[in-house]
């Protein structure tokens, strides 16, 4: 254990120590290929039923395979980080089998889009977490949720949590019309679909959202983008249309050009 050089034992025995993040080891038991760019993956594992699903919107970190591993170590608390380590949501947790889905977009380039393509039955990968979730505030209006194929599970966490009273608008780019897919939601949901083509990513997510009209009453929006793009949209929320932040909540899924985007990009620097 390493102790900080400028404290006596005394003291550093009193210093809080942060809470190490618990990692299981997780068997994929069914692969379904939910569109043409995303695959639904279901793990199980021994410890899962201990894993501690805290809501909507949470984020997990996956640990892949490196080359010539036939499964990912189990990361060592005082050792390097590991490297293919990404973000995923917890979309769908049952501690009775245990089971945990993950949906994985086939973006096509990096360790985790790769993994994802080619998954099978009986592969192994490390799970940690989950971290902060989503919190709904039940006793709004209407919520309004913005994302492309990466927020679509977290997204879908959302409207499966909101209540019956509220009325969701979802605004969704995705590739093509392929990729479009049916939400459930206990609530009063309004959907568009954006297709991509060839343009850039999340342009014309942030185009719709600017040609949306806000609706009367107390809203609340959440925001799931490529971090460029989703701190235009946070800008545009705050400064033009003059939304309090705290009705907002706006999150960096990944970044052009950048591997394993952090976990914790809210836009608000
Ligand atoms: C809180 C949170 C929750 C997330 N939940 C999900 C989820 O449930 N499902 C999901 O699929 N993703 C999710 N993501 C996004 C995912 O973590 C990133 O897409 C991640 O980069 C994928 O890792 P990778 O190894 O495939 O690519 P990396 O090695 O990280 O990146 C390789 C290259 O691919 C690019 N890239 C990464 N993602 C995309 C993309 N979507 N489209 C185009 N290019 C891309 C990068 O810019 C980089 O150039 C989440 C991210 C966060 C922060």
């Amino acid at each position: 254990m390493t102790t900080n050089p400028s404290l006596n034992p005394t003291q550093a025995a009193r210093v809080p120590q942060k809470p190490r993040k618990v990692f299981r080891r997780i068997k994929v038991t069914r692969v379904k290929q939910l569109t043409p760019h995303m695959v639904r993956v279901t793990f199980t594992g021994d410890d899962l039923a201990a894993f501690a699903w805290n809501g909507p919107a949470a984020h997990i970190k996956l640990i892949f395979p490196e080359d010539g591993q036939s499964e990912p170590s189990m990361p060592d608390p005082d050792g390097p980080r590991p490297t293919r380590i990404r973000t995923y949501t917890p979309r769908r947790f049952d501690p009775s089998a245990p089971e945990l889905d993950v949906e994985f977009v086939l973006h096509g380039v990096g360790p985790a889009s790769n993994w994802a393509a080619q998954a099978q039955e009986g592969q192994v990968l490390v799970v940690g977490g989950p971290g902060r979730n989503y919190e709904i505030d039940r006793s709004a209006d209407w919520i309004l949720l913005v994302g492309d194929d990466t927020a679509i599970p977290a997204i879908s966490t959302i409207l499966e949590a909101l209540p019956a009273t509220m009325k969701a608008y979802v605004i969704l780019e995705v590739s093509d019309a392929l990729e479009e897919r049916e939400l459930n939601s206990p609530a009063q949901v309004d959907i568009t679909w954006l297709h991509r083509g060839s343009a850039q990513p999340d342009i014309i997510l942030e185009q719709a959202l600017r040609n949306f009209q806000l609706p009367a009453g107390d809203g609340r929006v959440y925001v799931g983008a490529e971090a460029s793009v989703m701190r235009r949209m946070r800008q545009y929320l705050l400064k033009d249309l003059g939304l309090d932040a705290s009705r907002i909540i706006t999150r960096g899924y990944w970044k052009v050009g950048d591997t394993n985007y952090p976990d914790h990009d809210y836009g608000t620097d």
